[in-house]
């Protein structure tokens, strides 16, 4: 389980490992080029996590923020907003590596649980369109 995380922070296929995630910086490829494997079959699993990350950074800056108390606060802030939004576009694929891997792994549990090897009878893509 840890080494498909790692996989998924290496921005490497989470099942073999070997394909790579992105083609460039942040395009995602559609399949992994080694095993074949789809990366995101249900497209929108992934967005809670990007969602979630990117909320707490946003929130851990505001308090950084606050925190911080120097004699030029709005520079200070300008400083800390660009660092920021830097790390947050630097970290993005790495995040969403890590959100394709423990989605795999879900994937894969629910799988296992169900003991049907087969996609899910309905789906969701379609539910949510219209
Ligand atoms: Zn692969």
């Amino acid at each position: 389980m840890l080494r498909t995380l790692a996989r998924g922070l290496r921005r490497r296929c989470p099942g073999c490992g070997v394909g790579r995630l992105f083609i460039g910086w942040y395009q995602l490829a559609t399949r992994c080029e080694h095993c074949d494997l789809e990366y995101e079959p249900l497209e929108g699993n992934s967005y809670w996590f990007m969602y979630y990350s990117t909320a707490i950074f946003t929130g851990l800056i505001i308090i950084a923020m606050f925190l911080i108390q120097p004699e030029n606060i709005w520079l200070a802030r300008a400083i800390v907003l660009v660092a920021a939004v830097l790390f947050i576009v630097f970290t993005l694929p790495y995040r969403k590596g890590l959100a394709l891997a423990v989605d795999y792994l879900t994937e894969r549990a629910d799988r296992a649980t169900r003991g049907n090897p087969s996609q899910p009878e309905s789906d969701p893509k379609k539910l949510s369109e219209g």
